[in-house]
């Protein structure tokens, strides 16, 4: 399945629920359509000659800035793709109501085929032609990591644009999100999407409405199968696995493998780190990767790699009572209507892994008040964090370190504030999606949610007047 297929599943979720949404003429297709795609081409001149590379950030609505959405690096990206994932931005920024518009980017590129090194300069380099024309600025267009980016490559565009100095010197830091702590990032953003996979679950299965999953609504002993051992899966599979499921498969793109009695999380990961892969790992059943899907039934199925992953073609064959989208767009429109039909549930993407951007806006709001995020809200907790450091200081006998001071006051007060804002933040965003569905007779909770982010984002359209 192509990425252009994705694009138009995107739409055509979007037109099946601005049916049920009240729209001025037109507006429906300015809310469908990206704004503006940027596409560039750049060399880099690396072991003794010139690389090119190509690179897109769509803008998909500015109708509040700045646009916000990662920056993915992936062999097979194009700018379908990236049109498709910047709608999915304004659509989750405004159904979790963070206030932002949507954006996305991508490099074409393996980042496995090149060195640290390598890695820094292309990223600069690509910083450089995205700062020309401020598709990245702290008041305009915030990139964050998404596929095959991380802190380290957050770091470098930062550093990079500071250098290249086009905004006003108090704000740059904002230029993007999810950079390394010491850096001006947040405690939380690493792991954020991961746990806001876990409060949207436990929003699922806590709401009186919901029929839970195979009639149960407690995660203890749920089955799972995780597809993509990523930063978002790895983080998943860890909490559902602390909540009392059973992590019963995990599915790579080269191997697959299963333990019915439940695997091991962090022994998984070791392994990988060890050996490349997944596959193989003792005491667990290794299958080819196609066949990860299909291979097994559990309780429930977290796509946590890449879009399309569940198609016309293998919708009939999976069996689970809920399937929960971490990725962006892993379930196909034709997909989900046959999913429905067979009575399996899908909790969207635009709300599943929508707790990467929620931190992201902590980490930017901490950014531009230069406060340490939470001082002003939860004076109690920092200040409690204030009694330990004195509290040791007393036993030390001396003034503690600053790094010491800086860790005490963040496990007092920053975690714990990132933490109860998005798990708030995810249980209302779920409220609203049911009380629309209530309204909407026999929708899905996608549409649900569709349609109250539509409906929001043409508020604000009217609202200035277009
Ligand atoms: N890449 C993440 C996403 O797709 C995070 C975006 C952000 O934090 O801006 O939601």
């Amino acid at each position: 399945m192509s990425q252009q297929e994705f694009l138009t599943s995107v739409q055509q979720f979007m037109d099946n629920a601005a049916r049920h949404v009240e729209l001025p003429d037109g507006l429906a297709e300015r809310i469908a359509q990206c704004n503006s795609t940027y596409s560039v081409r750049f060399g880099v001149k690396l072991r003794g000659r010139i690389y090119s590379f190509e690179g897109w950030r769509a803008v998909h609505s500015e109708h509040i800035e700045p646009v916000k959405g990662g920056i993915r690096y992936a062999p097979d990206a194009d700018q379908d793709e990236v049109e498709a994932l910047a709608a999915l931005m304004s659509l989750k920024c405004a159904l979790v109501n963070v206030p932002f518009g949507g954006s996305k980017g991508a490099l074409r590129i393996n980042p496995a085929d090149w060195t640290e090194d390598e890695l820094e300069r292309i990223t600069r380099r690509f910083t450089q032609e995205l700062a020309r024309r401020d598709l990245i600025h702290p008041g305009r267009n915030v990139p964050a990591p998404d596929m095959g980016t991380g802190e380290r490559e957050m770091a470098w565009m930062a550093d990079e644009y500071r250098r290249i100095g086009r905004s006003d010197a108090m704000n740059q830091n904002a230029c993007v999100t999810g950079k390394p702590v010491v850096r001006g990032g947040i405690e939380g953003r690493v792991e954020a999407t991961g746990r806001g996979l876990q409060y949207a679950l436990h929003a699922y299965l806590n709401h009186s409405d919901t029929p839970g999953v195979n009639g149960r609504k407690t995660l203890k002993g749920m089955t799972v199968v995780v597809q993509g051992f990523g930063n978002v899966g790895y983080h998943a599979a860890k909490f559902l696995a602390e909540d009392g499921a059973r992590i019963v498969g995990i599915v790579e793109h080269d191997k697959a493998i299963f333990s019915p009695d439940g695997l091991d999380v962090e022994a998984v990961a070791a392994f990988r780190r060890e050996t490349g892969s997944v596959g193989g790992f003792p005491g667990a059943e290794t299958v080819p990767s196609e066949q990860g899907l299909t291979h097994m039934a559990a309780d429930i199925l977290i796509p946590a790699a890449k879009e399309n992953a569940i198609t016309s073609e293998n919708c009939e064959q999976v069996d689970y009572g809920l399937i929960v989208e971490a990725a962006n767009g892993p379930v196909t429109a034709e997909a989900e209507e046959c999913l429905t039909r067979r009575g399996i549930t899908v909790l969207p993407d635009l709300y599943v892994n929508a707790g990467g951007v929620v931190v992201s806006y902590f980490e930017w709001v901490k950014n531009i008040t230069h406060l340490p995020f939470g001082l002003m809200e939860k004076r109690q907790k920092v200040s409690s964090g204030a009694a330990v450091v004195s509290a040791l200081e007393e036993i030390a006998g001396r003034p503690l370190g600053e790094s010491h001071r800086a860790k005490i006051a963040r496990e007092t007060g920053e975690i714990d504030m990132v933490r109860s804002g998005l798990e708030e933040i995810m249980i209302r965003a779920f409220d609203d999606i049911m009380e629309r569905k209530k309204t909407l007779n026999g929708v899905t909770l996608r549409t649900a949610a569709y349609v109250v982010t539509i409906a929001r984002i043409a508020e604000y359209y009217r609202a200035i007047g277009l």
